[in-house]
């Protein structure tokens, strides 16, 4: 049998990490198993479906690389279906027309309460002769679910967990208007699509019990089910927006790497001895649900980035070259061709020092900038009156000297030396001239990358 998962995400709200470490353990199951990973827009809840959510998941799933392996299924195009297995269990006797008023529902749901007992239906026309129904009330279809007995799951991360079905009441398939519901919809979606182990979020155990129960009503086997522990913040409580429970898209714009993320998302609440840092590769060949650990796992941004960090100094260095050109380009920074080869020869240097992205490119701009550079106010400080007319001997000696990293070294400790400086004198009011800032990567690898001339008239710039 062909392992095949399926992401199932709802379009009423962005998809976030909760959803896209649902994706990522649900693609890598399939792909360790060398089967199939399917995506299906649960868009039924017309009112709170939007387009742009369901943007953010197709967007976010190709950014993450989690390619489902077929189109993807959108649930609403498969009303009929829904409706067509409602009526074959209504046929069957394993559902039946309930047509209680939503006044008679109200009044259960009160007297339940009254008693201190889960509202719940009584099974009032389960049943009960057709003949008997009222005029002009449309039915909503109920299945007619077995009391006694248990549901019994083993779920792969859970555990065996067991419901009494004299404890669920007579879920609701079909409502009056015709629409199918979610649990219904689901089922006949997952059964149809061949899924055979269904992994999600542990909010949806409950959901499962009545699952299996049409399951069982239509004679389907059902698939293995996996509960996965949520996301909570770093306080421990649900993530929410104060969290940073935000799309996944943002996090691409604060400039996480998709490899730094997907890595992050596996190992919160997924360990496998110490491997910290693990590609798709190793995260294919060593993923199982064994691993997936009982306990709600805490998002940690410092862990994150420092993961970022790590995987942003094993990126090529042109593909950060385009993603930063591209970020300056929003700050309205436009870079050239010379700014392009500056910003790519010193990439080495810059993505040692940075955690992220967006860091990059902030200690990349100086490249593309122009003359006159901004100046940050740390420094400004360096270019004191004195410093600015050392400046003007070391231009002078910078002219004479082939910009490689062993003649610029040796030229700038000459130059100290017979200035009676130490080197660092030298090279911070240099630095703050080259860049407008105090911070950079090798003042040689610096000057390399801005190329000489570039170099000599910025130093000019402020050479006294
Ligand atoms: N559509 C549901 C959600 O977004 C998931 C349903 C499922 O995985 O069965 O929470």
């Amino acid at each position: 049998m062909k392992v095949r998962t399926r992401f199932a995400p709802s379009p009423t709200g962005l998809l976030h990490i909760g959803g896209a470490r649902t994706a990522l353990f649900n693609y890598l199951f399939a792909k360790h198993h060398g089967g199939e990973f399917v995506l299906r827009i649960e868009d039924t809840d017309k009112a709170r479906s939007t387009q742009e959510a369901v943007q953010v998941i197709l967007d976010g799933l190709d950014w993450l690389d989690l390619k489902a392996d077929e189109a993807p299924v959108f649930q609403s195009s498969r009303e009929a279906r829904h409706v067509e297995v409602a009526m074959a269990l209504l046929a069957q006797g394993k559902a039946y027309r309930c047509y209680c008023t939503p006044e008679e529902l109200a009044q259960m749901r009160e007297t339940a309460m009254a008693e201190k007992r889960p509202p719940r239906y009584d099974g009032r026309w389960r049943d009960r002769d057709p003949s008997e129904a009222p005029a002009g009330v449309k039915p909503a279809i109920r299945l007619k679910a077995p009391r006694e007995g248990e549901v019994v799951l083993n779920d792969l991360v859970q555990g065996e967990v067991r419901v009494k079905n004299a404890e669920m009441d007579d879920m609701i398939i079909l409502r009056s208007d015709g629409t199918p519901t979610y649990l219904h919809a689901v089922v006949v979606d997952d059964h149809d699509m061949a899924i055979t182990h269904v992994i999600r979020g542990d909010d949806h155990l409950t959901n499962t019990f009545r699952q299996i129960q049409i399951y069982d009503a239509m004679g389907w086997e059902t698939p293995a089910f996996a509960h996965i522990p949520l996301i909570h913040g770093a306080d421990g409580a649900k993530l929410s927006k104060r969290h940073g429970a935000v799309s996944i898209l943002e996090f691409r714009e604060q400039g996480f790497l998709p490899e730094a993320l997907c890595n992050y998302l596996l190992r919160l609440g997924w360990g496998h001895g110490d491997a910290e840092f693990l590609g798709r590769d190793e995260q294919i060949a060593l993923f199982t649900l064994e691993g997936v650990g009982r306990a709600a796992s805490r998002m940690d941004y410092a862990k994150l980035t420092h993961l970022n960090g790590m995987w942003l100094r094993q990126a090529e260095d042109a593909r950060l070259r385009d993603d930063v050109v591209e970020r300056l380009a929003k700050a309205d920074i436009t870079v050239g061709t010379a700014a392009m080869q500056r910003i790519l020869a010193l990439m080495p240097g810059l993505k040692e020092r940075a955690k992220t992205l967006e860091e990059l490119s902030n200690s990349s701009a100086f490249l593309a900038r122009e003359i006159p550079l901004p100046f940050e106010p740390k420094a400004e400080a360096l270019l004191s009156l004195e410093a600015r007319e050392m400046l003007a001997r070391l231009a002078g000696l910078l002219e004479g000297t082939d910009f490689t990293a062993e003649a610029i070294d040796a030229a700038l400790r000459a130059f100290a030396e017979a200035e009676g400086r130490k080197l660092g004198q030298v090279a911070q009011p240099l630095r703050a001239a080259l860049t407008g800032s105090t911070m950079s990567p090798g003042i040689d690898a610096t000057l390399i990358a801005l190329g000489k001339a570039e170099a000599l008239a910025r130093i000019r710039a402020v050479a006294a």
